[in-house]
């Protein structure tokens, strides 16, 4: 498989230069099988130039969206390839706690977008059941989940193909003050042995008690399920947009001596592109 990042950052898109090193979109993530198929991870605002790049080809387009908060569902008005004539566009919604699953769609809506999404030429399919359930088939690629602890619910996807498997899991808190929807122990065999962890975390251990049940995970609890969980390489996204790119530096520096020989860790940059190892 291959990855790379459209968007990495949280809560809202940012600019300036203080993000120029790891851009200032929020969550984005396009995922290829070595067979060409490929699944869009969430539709946040780095899913404009995305959208752009596939404009040239007529391949289905795949979608998993976690949740249907703002950084997630936020580009989806602006992604060109809705506007093509048939182009084929399936999109599977994370299991919310609210009965407007469809949220990405009716964003486009009245006063909100000047294009009503009944009348996008695109030919648009949207699943609101497949998240619900443990495994499904999406292409050529298998996918299991999980639910998000996350304030309006949501959901992780774990992407099974050529051998390999990418787990996203964001936005995620994994000790909130009441019990989890998924606990330590689910979300171990869930991302267990995974190639890739992509997983949230804006928070530092200081940021708390204060942010407790923002639905966010601080970086070292991310690193202790990564390690126990033999992850071979873990993956920080939405950041916090408060932070300043030197900020995310000084943390992910920190968090590499810390764990150095453990794991490898970084903190995705828009536009990284991961290509997987074949596995024997
Ligand atoms: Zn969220």
């Amino acid at each position: 498989m291959k990855i790379t990042f459209y968007g990495v950052r949280g809560s809202t898109p940012v600019s300036g230069v203080d993000s120029l090193i790891f851009g200032g979109h929020t969550s984005c993530v396009y995922v290829t099988a070595n067979n060409g198929d490929s699944i869009i991870l969430d539709s946040g605002t780095g899913i404009i130039a995305l959208g752009n790049e596939l404009l040239s080809n007529c391949h289905d387009i795949n979608m998993l969206v976690t949740h249907n908060h703002w950084d997630h569902i936020q580009g989806f008005p602006f992604f060109r390839p809705i506007y093509q004539d048939n182009r084929n566009i399936s999109i599977i919604v994370g299991n919310v706690d609210y009965n407007d699953k469809d949220a990405i769609l009716t964003q486009m809506s009245g006063s909100n977008h000047p294009v009503k999404y009944q009348d996008l030429p695109s030919i648009i399919q949207l699943d609101t059941e497949l998240a619900k359930q443990d495994a499904f088939s999406l292409a050529s690629f298998e996918i299991t989940t999980q639910p998000l602890s996350h304030p309006d619910g949501g959901t992780a996807y774990c992407l099974h193909a050529d051998n390999q498997k990418v787990a996203y899991v964001t936005d995620n808190e994994l000790s909130p003050v009441n019990p989890p929807v998924t606990s330590w122990q689910e979300w171990l065999a869930f991302i267990d042995q995974a190639d890739v962890l992509i997983h949230d975390a804006q928070y530092l251990a200081e940021d708390m008690p204060l942010k407790q049940g923002w639905g966010h995970s601080t970086v070292d609890q991310v690193v202790e399920l990564a390690l126990q969980a033999k992850v071979k390489r873990l993956y920080f996204i939405s950041h916090d947009p408060a932070r300043k790119d030197s900020d995310l530096l000084t943390i992910e520096a920190s968090l590499r001596t810390k764990y150095q020989h453990q794991l490898a860790i970084e903190f995705a940059r828009e536009g990284t592109h991961i290509e997987l190892i074949a596995s024997l």
